[in-house]
């Protein structure tokens, strides 16, 4: 059976076209999933303490209010089980496959359609939704003698809940925004906690609070006063871009806030210095906690800031020559993001490998269509993440736009696919625009592809972009039959 649209993956991405896509009439969908759950990163994101740092009631699906959020930022088990809700209020999980580990997407010319290679067989599609997410594949540290370590290295985003780690001398490698939620959650169980620390973040002070029972019945009772929950949310939220991109500079009031937010907490003035950082806040991930400051300040935690020379069958060893001994390893050092492997699996009718948009080499659309590719989207593709907003909403603008081309697509029986020259004039648009932004202010971030390139985020108002995917736009593509 030829599918009318193969997507890849269901977390909000795939779960939010899969409902998209229905309520516009299109069936003969399938979305497959190589775990044997749906969610996809709040799936596998299951370690102590994680939490989402944009508000539930703006990191949600727009037409899937939940007016009972228990807390204003939701810890990963409710916005798992939201996830789930979702799934099972548009009755989604007969179109899921699970256990279906996609491994290659290629386009067959001959028949012009999509097969789908999957650990459990071969499929066709008319169209391919990539919703495969960029926080999906986790990078383990590449440290010397990594593999010779004797007890279980355990990354942040495949958290094994049977290891246990009660009174165990535990290392973290790492302090981005994983580390920072899940280090004072264990501080308290484990033996001995060291932190190894490259690079300090910015830390917030967190605004998130449990939500009253009264605001949970007047969201049941009234949406209209969880919409403008919302809508607030989101303009507080636009209102932080013109610091992001337009005046970096206006970045120095937030970099107070954190530095007053460090001293209340840290009294050690030598341990304050080594966790403040020298670059521009905003141009790594902001990070928000209460919690993780006063984790540090423990008698059984030490935050080491040596560099790692490599990895011993029992423990650490820093460059200042000290072995720091450890039963468990816990690499909290994120995810392949701008060499994503999936990139390489799909291919264009050139046979060119998708990677080559994050490495730069290929023009994208909109962050959602590629040349070469036809009748293929990407959800979360290049220069659509946030560093100040919900990815949400940049996922339910793109969807505007790939209904609206894959409606095109079908009832005209057609291939459609951006030109060079409009990919082109895309991108570029938004590389000359980067460098001027906090992002291009000189750290080392995800967010930067290995030469530099920032090939990751939207650097814009949120709403712009939601105003350019509004609908299809014929002119900037090629229609073949
Ligand atoms: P991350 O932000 O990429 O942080 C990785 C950390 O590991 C950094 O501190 C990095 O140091 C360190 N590191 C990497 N390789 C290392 C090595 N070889 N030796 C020593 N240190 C090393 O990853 P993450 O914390 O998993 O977060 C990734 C993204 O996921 C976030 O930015 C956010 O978008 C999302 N996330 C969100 C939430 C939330 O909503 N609250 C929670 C978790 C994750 P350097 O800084 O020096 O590179």
């Amino acid at each position: 059976m030829v599918l009318n649209v193969a997507i890849i993956g269901s977390g909000f991405a795939g779960l939010g076209a899969a409902i998209r896509l229905r309520q516009a009439g299109i069936d003969d969908l399938a979305i497959f999933e190589r775990a044997s759950d749906l969610g996809g990163t709040w799936r596998d994101n299951s370690y102590p303490g994680c939490r989402c740092d944009v508000a539930s009631n703006l990191y949600s699906f727009s037409f899937a209010a939940n007016p009972r959020w228990s807390n204003t930022f939701s810890y990963q088990p409710e916005i798992w089980r939201y996830l789930q809700d979702v799934a099972s209020k548009y009755d989604l999980r007969p179109l899921i496959k699970f256990n279906h580990d996609v491994t290659d997407i290629t386009f067959d010319t001959s028949a012009n359609l999509w097969t789908i290679t999957t650990s459990q067989g071969l499929y066709v599609a008319r169209c391919v939704i990539l919703a495969t997410g960029g926080l999906a594949e986790p990078r383990l540290p590449e440290i010397a003698g990594i593999d010779t370590f004797e007890g279980p290295i355990m990354h942040t985003a495949r958290w094994q809940t049977s290891l246990d780690l009660v009174g165990k001398r535990v290392a973290v490698i790492g302090t981005g925004a994983s580390a920072i939620q899940t280090v004072p959650q264990i501080a308290s169980i484990v033996g001995h906690l060291d932190v190894f620390q490259r690079t300090p973040s910015w830390v917030l002070p967190h605004q998130g609070h449990p939500v009253l029972e009264r605001t949970k019945r007047l969201f049941a009772a009234l949406p209209l006063a969880q919409k403008l929950n919302r809508a607030y949310g989101y303009w507080k939220r636009e209102l932080l871009l013109l610091g992001f991109v337009k005046d970096p500079a206006r970045m120095t009031r937030a970099e107070t806030i954190a530095r007053e937010h460090l001293e209340r907490q840290v009294n050690d003035a030598e341990l304050r210095a080594k966790l403040t950082p020298s670059y521009r806040l905003g141009c790594k991930r902001v990070l928000l906690s209460n919690d993780y400051y006063p984790a540090l300040v423990r008698e059984n935690v030490d935050l080491i800031t040596q560099s790692i020379e490599c990895v011993e069958p029992r423990g650490v060893r820093t460059s200042d020559g000290r072995l720091h001994e450890c039963d468990v390893i816990i690499a909290a050092t994120g995810f392949f993001v701008t060499d994503n492997p999936m990139g390489e699996k799909v291919h264009s009718t050139s046979g060119a490998p998708l990677s080559d948009a994050w490495r730069g080499n290929m023009a994208h659309y909109k962050g959602t269509m590629f040349p070469g590719f036809p009748n293929l989207f990407m959800l979360s593709g290049p220069n659509t993440s946030l560093g100040h907003s919900s990815i949400i909403f940049m996922l339910e603008s793109q969807l505007n736009y790939v209904l609206s081309a894959i409606q095109r697509a079908l009832s005209s029986n057609s291939l459609l696919e951006p030109t060079s020259e409009a990919a082109q004039r895309w991108t570029s648009s938004l590389q000359e625009k980067l460098p001027g932004t906090v992002w291009g202010t000189g750290c080392s971030s995800w967010y930067l592809n290995e030469s530099g390139r920032n090939t990751t985020i939207w650097p814009d108002f949120t709403f712009k972009f939601r105003a350019q995917t509004r609908r299809f736009e014929p002119r900037d593509h090629v229609s073949t039959r």
